[in-house]
């Protein structure tokens, strides 16, 4: 069996919905299991459903859940007719689950709420799909992942329950499978053994198609996106960013780990762990080759980038001049797992410790107030932090072209800076 994601943009609207069924069309009659995420950028609208109704903007969190509703309710229209009315009741059901929470105020951690309300944009947006490919013939069971997939109640970063999914995956879905139906079901999304919907972490669609592939055995995982495959850079970002046919598991997994946007970064151990390999292709060009990846050496790779913008470098400095080594490092580690803050570089000198993480002010105001009990800190924002695996000296040169590296890193493989944006 094959598992095929299929990411935001690639569903935004009716029309992208309709390609959607061309694709999968070539496969009928094959076990194929479909995730699917929120349509377009309908889960940061949910973001600010969750922000508004945690302020208790009662009136703004209803008025922005609105717009969510509108959207779905349109997009049916253009896709669904002798099914309508059920289709309809379907995502009524979901509209009124998130409204009845909507009416209440918030007592539970923001994390709670954020999930519960957040999850409802794979709930909608594959039944949407669902309902679609059976009236086009097509015929699919849509399938409640959260029946399938158990976390613990880590909100919005919840972890997999391995033994209680596998069993449950396989039971559930080998017998559809193996009848040739497809399956629709969501990414991003899971439940605790109490009940509660859970999500895996923002962009987590790619990873719940990996545990699904690696616990059902899968011949291959396909990801389709608005891109040709996996480029040497954010073609956004880059523009003679080229696409690249292969690259190994560990390519990627360095890449993503940098922060690469294209793949998110758990989605490669479980599909290594199997050797399944992931396929890359466009939804807009399927016949397109796409990217493949898999266990073998990527040889004579070009300079591969990735940006991250909107950086701060934090500076801790002893305040007693004394080496910053064993304690205080600790400290500052516990700060940052209890903040829930990933640095993106460090570096060590004799009595200071520089880090460089993503400027989430609440977050790094946090960490100068806790810190400022064992160094003196400084912080600097408006920073990029540049990325360049299998680096050469003129693509060094031309990334930091006319800007002020104020730190840099080096590997034989990866070379990283920290540049003040221009
Ligand atoms: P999805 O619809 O699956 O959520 P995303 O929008 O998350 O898709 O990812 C697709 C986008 O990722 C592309 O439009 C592209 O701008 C961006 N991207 C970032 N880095 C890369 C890269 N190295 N190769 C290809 N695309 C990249
Ligand atoms: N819809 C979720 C997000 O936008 C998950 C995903 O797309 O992978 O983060
Ligand atoms: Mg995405």
């Amino acid at each position: 069996m094959k598992v095929f994601k299929f990411g935001g943009a690639s569903i935004s609207n009716y029309e992208r919905i309709q390609n959607v069924a061309a694709i999968v069309r070539d496969h009928e009659g094959e076990p194929l299991l479909i995730v699917i995420s929120a349509m377009g950028k309908i889960t940061n609208a949910l973001e600010k459903v969750v922000d508004a109704f945690f302020e208790e903007r009662k009136e703004d969190a209803f008025h922005l859940f609105q717009k969510v509703k509108e959207h779905h309710l349109t997009q049916l229209k253009y896709l669904v007719t002798a099914q309508w009315e059920k289709a309809t009741n379907e995502l009524q059901i979901i509209f009124n689950e998130v409204e009845s929470l909507l009416e209440q105020s918030p007592v539970k951690e923001y994390n709670y709420y954020y999930d519960q309300v957040v999850s409802t944009g794979e709930l909608l947006s594959s039944t949407l799909l669902s309902f679609y490919l059976n009236e086009q013939h097509l015929s699919n069971q849509w399938m409640d992942v959260r029946n399938l997939i158990h976390t613990d109640s880590n909100f919005r970063d919840a972890k997999i329950d391995w033994e209680f999914s596998t069993y449950s995956i396989r039971e559930t879905l080998l017998p559809i499978l193996d009848n040739k139906k497809f399956v629709v079901t969501q990414g991003f999304i899971g439940r605790t053994a109490d009940n509660q919907t859970t999500t895996l972490g923002r962009e987590g669609s790619d990873y719940t198609a990996a545990v699904f592939a690696k616990i059902l055995h899968a011949e291959s995982v396909t990801i389709w996106k608005d891109v040709e495959g996996v480029m040497n850079a954010d073609p956004r970002e880059f523009d003679h960013a080229v696409v690249l046919h292969h690259l190994s598991y560990k390519e990627v997994i360095e890449m993503s780990y940098y922060g690469a946007q294209v793949i998110h970064p758990k989605t490669i151990k479980p599909l290594q762990n199997e050797k399944i390999p992931l396929y890359v292709k466009s939804f807009l060009d399927p016949d397109l080759p796409g990217t493949i990846i898999n266990q073998k050496y990527s040889a004579n790779l070009p300079p591969m980038m990735v940006y991250k913008r909107n950086q701060v470098l934090i500076t801790l400095q002893s305040l007693d001049y004394s080496f910053v080594e064993g304690q205080p490092v600790n400290v500052l580690h516990t700060i940052l797992d209890e903040i829930k803050i990933k640095p993106n570089l460090t570096q060590n000198t004799a009595i200071s410790l520089l880090i460089c993480v993503d400027d989430i002010t609440e977050k790094i105001d946090e960490i100068a107030i806790q810190a400022t009990e064992f160094f003196d800190v400084q912080i600097q924002r408006n920073l990029t932090l540049i990325t360049i695996r299998h680096y050469t000296p003129e693509m060094i040169a031309e990334m930091v072209s006319g800007q002020q590296i104020i730190l840099e890193q080096k590997t034989i493989e990866t070379i990283q800076m920290v540049v003040i944006e221009n």
